[in-house]
């Protein structure tokens, strides 16, 4: 969708420019430029398809704020590594809701 939206812009935008004397913008630049939105955008879904993964691995029981496994502790106190008071009970809505938010 990025992609969709910043192709035409640059494709279009340079014509443009050339037009009115501007030098063209290089081939190289041209892709480069695709480059880094498809970087971006792949980089994100790899990095929410990571996190979504390991949270149902560790089946939602992983610190909110910091993402330590909580499997084996009390099913409510605070985690050790960052201090976050947590539930076990509502862990996994609380991760449901948080994986929605992150889906475009
Ligand atoms: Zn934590």
């Amino acid at each position: 969708m990025v992609v969709g939206l910043v192709f035409p812009f640059i494709f279009f935008g340079s014509r443009h420019l050339q037009s009115l004397g501007f030098p063209s913008i290089s081939i190289f630049a041209f892709y480069g430029s695709l480059g880094v939105p498809i970087a971006f955008v792949a980089w994100a879904a790899y990095r929410f398809n990571r996190v979504r993964r390991t949270v149902k691995q560790q089946n939602y029981l992983l610190c909110l704020k910091c993402m330590y496994a909580l499997r084996g502790l009390a099913p409510s106190g605070i985690c050790p590594e960052c201090g976050t008071p947590f539930d076990a009970n509502d862990l996994k809505e609380k991760w449901q809701r948080e994986l929605k938010k992150l889906r475009i």
